[in-house]
């Protein structure tokens, strides 16, 4: 490193090099200059060049472990919007996923609250509402997109507030306000209490000076009055868990002064009443401990029994785990304690960035290690939804938002047990069942389904099979062993599956109706003229018995595919594309060596559900990390990969993966290829047909 090197990107660099790989580095490096060369010349309102914003809100990020993209994206996230540098250039340079982020913040901006700059005046109650709604819902986008982005959003702000100092007074009073409103709560929401804590109290700072001011000092007075005795109360407790066998570290923190604010102003009590303004922390290697450990406390003091609370076995909803309990300790002083594991703690500080942090202390690239995954949508989705109902959205905004841009083509909908089911938009509700069981389709009477009325409040309402899903229903389906499925079902299924399994069971209805027909009378000639009349019949080998097929593997042909099927010997036929180069060759060899035999025609429904594999191309950034992130992905979906090839396109930071995937009868490709597009540094994902076709030859 030159000497030239600013002190603030020393210290980043560092930062991130414990956790982060050397060509991660040389992203981040690689980042800064960037931003360095745009922001050129640009001073904050206090003075110092403006690079020193990004590079605080990347260090801020870093402190947290987040992975090298979310740290470029940190240094790049004002370029777009205060300099000449463009999202292409961003895009062309660093990738799609750190662009996206990047796009996603400066997108906030914009909506951004707070006086006109020019000197009009500060928008009115209306106009704020109004702003502070579409802020939330480019928050809810933003973060089922990638959470990355609130990360730094949230970091921004936090930077932000900090150095709020040299701002006239109604723009401090502007952000300060909009924070507690909008970002305070996010972070509450998503567990990461050392941001909320900062950001409230910074707010809080900034609203009311003196107040801040007379609560601080005071909670330090108490604290130091308490200083003895609470660390008498440590020391027991550590001493009492280890007499029983549990190493524990045992500490305690002060109530932070907004908190306490808000606490003294709702109940008039003086700071001095307040039950918890020391809470002391024990934690623990494991949940049973957690529990141990409450009984070794309240063996030796009398616990308060209406302050008993059990967040292990019920967590908040933003994640929050921990035993919550009073006693009357020592000179008959409240003491209330925290009790929970290690990790349960790096949760209560971090929430979801607890997931980098997690893979930074397990040494694990960070490269690969994608946002949250998307199987944990269903708990994003939750808190976005108790979020929304603290900031009084309506309902209908809260659900315009989940199904605006992004998810258009998709639903989302909830089990009873609240699973998360996504299905294409426009499925029914005995889309729904199929997709849960097949005995569900199958024996579909009808649907109990919750969704919410203008008011906010569930209305429940009994549906048939032709009730198209919204996202946020909650479906519970009621079956009936009588019932059986009918052809006018075909017309309400959504999903390729769902109509597959119908058309199935109609065909064997259709077979076994023929089948026992003969006790009525009919002649074993005429039931066999019934069934072969089927026009789906099965697929015959040229010896007339039934074929055993398989699929080539030079040109991975998928149900639907135009296919022709080649006989082999015995009963095998092996069913290529049409534009397959190796059937091509097999039928002229064939043809020259004299064989009369041409290829078949191939009917897919007559050969009923089958595994197959599909050639899919991937096009993402080029880094080490990219085919673990696609296996990860794989994994997570129950896709097995039955082979891979990388080509890295060097010049261009692009790589190119094609995968062969393989997909039962009950997989919808579609809604794989969308969870490998979420997954970061992916830009394309499709299809590849032309593997082993004849017309891709001269490409090769
Ligand atoms: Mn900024």
């Amino acid at each position: 490193m030159d000497l030239a090197t600013p002190p603030s990107l020393r210290a980043l660099l560092d930062l991130c090099a414990t956790y982060m790989a050397p060509v991660d580095l040389d992203l981040v490096r690689a980042a800064h200059e960037v931003a360095a060369r745009a922001h050129a010349g640009a001073l904050r309102v206090s003075g110092e060049p403006f690079i020193e914003h990004p590079l605080a809100v990347a260090t801020i990020l870093a402190e947290l472990a987040m992975d090298a993209q979310g740290i470029a994206a940190a240094l790049l996230h004002d370029t777009v919007e205060d300099t000449s540098y463009t999202l292409g250039e961003a895009e062309q340079r660093f990738g799609a996923a750190i662009a996206a982020i990047v796009d996603g913040v400066t997108k906030f901006n914009v909506v951004e609250l707070g006086p006109a700059p020019d000197g009009h005046a500060p928008p009115d109650r209306d106009q704020r509402a109004h702003l502070q709604k579409e802020t939330v819902r480019k928050l809810l986008l933003a973060m089922l997109r990638d959470p990355r982005v609130v990360l730094l959003k949230l970091a921004d702000r936090l930077h932000n507030l900090r150095t709020l100092g040299s701002m006239s007074p109604a723009q401090r009073q502007a952000k300060a306000r909009e924070t507690l409103e909008i970002y305070a709560p996010l972070a509450d929401r998503i567990g990461l209490q050392v941001f909320k804590s900062e950001l409230e109290d910074l707010a809080f700072l900034y609203l009311q000076p003196d107040e801040f001011a007379r609560v601080d000092r005071r909670l330090r007075d108490l604290e130091l009055a308490r200083h003895d005795w609470s660390v008498r109360i440590a020391t027991q407790v550590t001493a009492g868990l280890a007499a029983a066998g549990i190493t524990a570290a045992v500490n305690w923190r002060l109530k932070r002064p907004y908190r306490a604010h808000l606490e003294t102003g709702a109940t008039g009590m003086r700071e001095s009443q307040i039950h918890d303004i020391i809470a002391f922390r024990v934690l623990v290697d494991s949940p049973p401990e957690c529990y141990r450990a409450l009984g070794v406390i309240h063996a030796r003091w009398r616990p308060m029994d209406l302050r008993i609370r059990d967040y292990i076995a019920t967590p908040k909803i933003n994640g929050y785990r921990s035993l919550h309990t009073s006693v009357y300790a020592d000179d008959d002083r409240i003491a209330q304690f925290h009790i929970r594991t290690h990790d349960m703690h790096r949760w209560v500080q971090h929430g979801v960035a607890a997931h980098w942090l997690d893979l930074a202390a397990r040494r694990e690239s960070v490269a690969a290690a994608a946002r949250p995954a998307v199987r944990d949508l269903p708990v994003w989705v939750a808190q976005l939804d108790h979020w929304h109902r603290d900031l009084s959205l309506t309902a209908d905004e809260f659900v315009d938002t989940l199904k605006s841009d992004i998810f258009d083509d998709q639903v989302f909908v909830f089990t009873p047990a609240g699973d998360l089911i996504d299905l294409p938009a426009g499925s029914t509700a005995l889309d729904f069942a199929y997709r849960i069981h097949t005995a569900l389709g199958e024996h579909f009477s009808a649907a109990l389904v919750q969704t919410r009325g203008p008011d906010g409040l569930p209305l429940a309402r009994r549906v048939t099979t032709a009730y198209q899903l919204k996202t946020g229903d909650v479906v519970t389906i009621v079956s009936d062993p009588a019932v059986r499925p009918a052809e006018e079902w075909l017309g309400f299924l959504r999903t390729r599956n769902a109509r597959e399994k119908v058309a199935r069971q109609l065909r064997a209805r259709a077979q076994a109706a023929a089948a026992e027909a003969p006790a009525d009378g009919p002649a074993d000639g005429q039931r066999a003229a019934n069934t072969t009349s089927d026009s789906l019949g099965p697929l015959l080998h040229p010896s007339g018995r039934r074929a055993l097929a398989r699929l080539a593997r030079c040109c991975y042909p998928c149900p639907d595919d135009r296919a022709a099927a080649l006989a082999g010997p015995g009963r095998a036929v092996t069913i290529h594309r049409t534009c397959c180069r190796t059937l091509a060759a097999t039928v002229a060899r064939r043809r020259r060596l004299g064989h009369a035999e041409r290829s078949m025609a191939v009917d897919w429904r007559a050969l009923g559900p089958m595994t197959y594999r599909m050639a899919v191309s991937v096009h993402g950034e080029d880094h080490a990390g990219l085919m673990h992130q696609l296996a990860t992905c794989a994994g997570y979906s129950g896709i097995n990969l039955a082979g891979s090839t990388a080509r890295a396109i060097r010049d261009r930071n692009k790589a190119i993966v094609t995968l062969i995937c393989e997909f039962g009868p009950e997989d919808e490709p579609e809604s794989f290829f969308r969870r490998l597009r979420a997954t970061p540094g992916v830009s394309v994902v499709r299809r590849d047909t032309n593997i082993g076709c004849q017309s891709s030859t001269t490409l090769e």
